[in-house]
């Protein structure tokens, strides 16, 4: 390959380096994009899009079982693994194929290999030099294990989770966040036991504690077990199962580990320190507008601290192609991503929790409403239970939203608008959601906060 010359390079081809990449393209800079697998990165190929593909298998099973309820007459006969694997390999297969052309038709050049950062402006990427006026690093995360505990075997991450060609008898999960109790949701509706360890006192614990006790709630009535704010100890695998002992002692036996405690930023022998990229614990240090400490080098994506999600990815590519391209974009703050959990029942979030907004605010400056599902036919309608909790300041903005119920991650699109536009509860309350639809629970809260319930007290 010869060496090549951008007016951006971009290392990584995942949501983060992809974005950045067509925004830059679109903006008339001439793009060069390093990808050492394959574009789409570990959401389209090992992350989001896979995983909602199983939890959609798995919502089919479910509606299959209790299908008696709503008057229908069907049976679960079983699970077809290989038919499920088809069913979520073509769906990955023809979004990759789509990620492809538009890069192509996009003109964004992409260079297959691994790239090295050397300087400033330049990218080794085996015999060939590709040079750049600006840098974006976007390598992206890998899936993290604790000190002494070893991957392999029958102790796995969320990528062998996805291959395994077989539904577990008995499945343990370490850890309660966002990818444990997706896979817990999935196994379960999949007919496996599950049992999940999480050190802090709540599943899914960085959002509102009534969604977390919700969901304890929900996979309880479901028969998932968790076990809450207790250490994990040891595991022992042989060819039958695992051993997992807890630090109270307690063991519980599996065919599986997952390995679930969150993930790494993937920084490590890539020159970037050599070059002079700061970093700290493993992630780039950035500045607000995403530039590392070598100037012209910008970072995005899982390898920036904070949440590690896709679509703050997707916008911190836009917002570094913006900013290189001198046109100032406004910062949005992790707070304000919105975040979905897509167990059964979903959580889903944006803005502060009541108890962080009291933090910064005071007790008398914050209040909140919540909307309990049974209020909404929609929710009735699906068999959902769950509701939907607005923050917001006395006589000022929303702050945020949080709610949880089957399907609730699709109310987060209006609610990111709200607490992004710091809209007032008096000036939204007057506009229509259509009925019957979940969205008038987070129509009837705004109400409510406006001082003029409809369908509650
Ligand atoms: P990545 O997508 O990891 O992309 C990095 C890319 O860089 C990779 O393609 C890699 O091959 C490439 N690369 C690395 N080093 C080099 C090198 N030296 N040279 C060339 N190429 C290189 N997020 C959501 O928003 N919603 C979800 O539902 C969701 N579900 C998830 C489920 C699971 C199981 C997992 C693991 C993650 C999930 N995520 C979800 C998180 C999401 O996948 C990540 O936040 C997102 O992929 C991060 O994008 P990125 O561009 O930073 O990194």
């Amino acid at each position: 390959m010869p060496d090549q010359s951008f007016d951006l390079v971009v290392l990584g081809g995942g949501s983060g380096g992809y974005a950045a990449a067509l925004r830059a393209s679109e903006l008339g800079m001439t793009v060069g994009m390093i990808e050492k697998d394959k574009v789409g990165g570990t959401c389209l190929h090992r992350g989001c899009i896979p995983t909602k593909a199983l939890l959609h298998a798995a919502e089919i099973a479910d509606a299959a079982r209790e299908s008696e309820h709503y008057g229908i007459r069907a049976t679960l006969e079983g699970v077809d693994v290989a038919g499920v694997t088809t069913y979520r390999t073509g769906i990955v297969a023809k979004k990759h194929k789509g990620l492809q052309s538009l890069l192509k038709a996009r003109n964004v050049t992409t260079i297959e290999g691994a790239g090295r950062l050397t300087s400033a402006t330049t990218v080794q990427v085996g015999d060939s030099v590709i040079t750049g006026k600006k840098v974006v690093l976007a390598t992206g995360s890998y899936s993290r294990s604790l000190p002494g505990l070893e991957l392999g075997g029958r102790i796995i991450t969320s990528e062998q989770a996805l291959d395994l060609e077989y539904v577990p008898k008995k499945v343990a999960v370490l850890g309660g966040g966002v990818i444990g109790v997706e896979f817990a949701s999935v196994w379960k509706s999949f007919g496996a036991d599950v049992v999940i360890i999480e050190a802090l006192p709540h599943l899914v614990p960085n959002e509102e504690e009534v969604l977390s006790k919700g969901l304890e709630r929900a996979y309880r009535r479901r028969g998932i077990e968790y076990k809450l704010g207790i250490r994990f100890s040891s595991v022992t695998q042989d060819d039958s199962g695992v051993v997992v002992t807890l630090e109270n002692g307690d063991t519980i036996e599996a065919d599986l580990l997952l390995v679930a405690v969150g993930r790494g930023p993937f920084t490590q022998d890539l020159g970037f320190e050599q070059a002079g990229v700061a970093l700290d614990r493993g992630f780039v240090t950035v500045n607000e507008r995403l530039e590392s400490s070598l100037p012209g080098v910008y970072a995005v994506g899982d390898i920036v601290f904070g949440l590690q999600l896709a679509h703050r990815s997707f916008q911190q590519g836009i917002f570094v192609a913006e900013e290189i391209a001198g046109l100032n974009p406004a910062i949005v703050s992790d707070v304000n991503v919105p975040r979905i959990t897509y167990s059964d029942p979903e959580v889903a979030s944006v803005g502060l929790t009541e108890a962080k907004a009291v933090e910064q605010y005071g007790r008398d400056e914050v209040q909140s409403y919540d909307f309990s599902l049974a209020g909404n036919a929609r929710s009735e309608i699906l068999g959902t239970t769950g509701s939907v909790k607005v923050v917001r300041r006395k006589d000022g903005p929303v702050l945020g939203v949080h709610g949880i119920g089957s399907r609730i991650g699709e109310l987060i699109g209006e609610a990111q608008l709200v607490v992004n536009w710091e809209a007032y509860p008096e000036d939204i309350a007057p506009y229509i959601h259509g009925h019957p639809t979940q969205h008038e629970a987070l129509g009837e809260a705004f109400l409510a906060l406006a001082g003029k319930p409809l369908h509650a007290l």
